[in-house]
């Protein structure tokens, strides 16, 4: 499965973006949510608490700040461990995508 986004809105211009973890979805047989960053308005993401981390090689205009396709256990390559299953998305959350470097 595909990555899959969700971005829920933490104040009137700043938002939390998640995104899915594919390696996690097959390790897991299921979507594994993990946190991705925050941006307020339009500055730089903050990754303070992201499970990704940010790589100019990833950036495109469908991920227009280049996030790691993977979490940081699996690019590890050792495979999530149990007790780090994901994450419930918030009940707010929207799933979406970036086009063109906008979210839709
Ligand atoms: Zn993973």
């Amino acid at each position: 499965m595909r990555a899959r986004w969700a971005r829920v809105a933490t104040g009137p211009n700043s938002f939390d973006y998640y995104k899915s973890c594919p390696a996690c979805y097959r390790q897991f047989g299921r979507e594994v949510w993990r946190f991705a960053y925050t941006q307020v308005g339009t500055s730089y993401p903050n990754t303070a608490r992201s499970e990704y981390g940010l790589t100019d090689k990833r950036m495109a205009k469908s991920n227009p700040y280049g996030i790691q396709s993977l979490c940081g256990e699996h690019r590890r390559g050792k495979g999530a461990s149990a007790s780090n299953a994901g994450l419930a998305l918030p009940a707010n959350a929207v799933l979406g995508k970036f086009v063109q470097n906008s979210w839709k």
